[in-house]
């Protein structure tokens, strides 16, 4: 398998180091917790403190929600979503579906979408459109890859949420760490490019 990969992008070492950071901006921006003179103080509005629900959006984000959730300190949930947008291609049909909803009720909680990679932002836009219209309080996005050049549809956060990037992506068609070409490959522990003659 490793002799289809071009060129590797990001190692599972700096795919690690990155999603370290990360959990820790997470944990620190959700925390119920005020941290002085190395005391943990309860903030004064935590009765009213819920659990972020960490939504991966199934297939690809498999791998970097197990990897992120491991490192959050926090009380939090998981489910997943699945959307399809792409079919076996390299080029995204541009109409994503929702082709499995939620388990958890999402109305008044925080939500922090992980995805694998965002491109033309069709499939967020989408997903955050559906996430409001459940009664989300905050939806925050969590990317492992951003293809700032290739964005058609700008999306909008809602309330306090935020937007988690472990690292902007060149323009290639990229897999590994979940990210897939016909399904395969999604099990590579890097990012790499496939070389040009796998597509055929
Ligand atoms: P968007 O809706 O933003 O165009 O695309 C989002 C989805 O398209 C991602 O979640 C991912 O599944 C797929 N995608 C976009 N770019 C790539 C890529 O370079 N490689 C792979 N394997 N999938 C991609
Ligand atoms: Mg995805
Ligand atoms: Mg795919």
């Amino acid at each position: 398998m490793e002799d289809h990969i071009e060129k590797i992008l990001f190692t599972a070492h700096q795919i690690s180091e990155r999603i370290t950071e990360l959990a820790s901006e997470i944990t620190l921006n959700f925390s119920p917790y005020t941290i002085t003179n190395n005391e943990e103080a309860l903030l004064s509005s935590n009765s009213s403190w819920a659990a972020p629900v960490v939504v991966g959006v199934a297939t690809g984000a498999f791998l970097f929600l197990a990897d992120l959730v491991r490192k959050i300190k926090l009380p939090i949930s998981v489910d997943f979503v699945r959307v399809e947008s792409y079919g076996s291609g390299t080029v995204s049909s541009g109409k994503p579906k929702i082709s499995c909803d939620l388990k958890i009720d999402v109305t008044g909680k925080h939500v922090i979408l992980v995805e694998d990679i965002v491109d033309t932002g069709n499939t967020l836009s989408c997903l955050i459109k559906h996430l409001k219209s459940k009664g989300a309080s905050s939806i925050s996005v969590c990317t492992l890859l951003d293809k700032p050049s290739k964005r058609k549809v700008n999306f909008e956060l809602v309330g306090e949420g935020k937007f988690y990037c472990g690292f902007e992506c060149p323009d290639y068609f990229v897999v590994g760490y979940g990210l897939d070409f016909a399904e395969l490959y999604r099990n590579l522990p890097y990012v790499g490019i496939l070389k040009p003659e796998m597509y055929s």
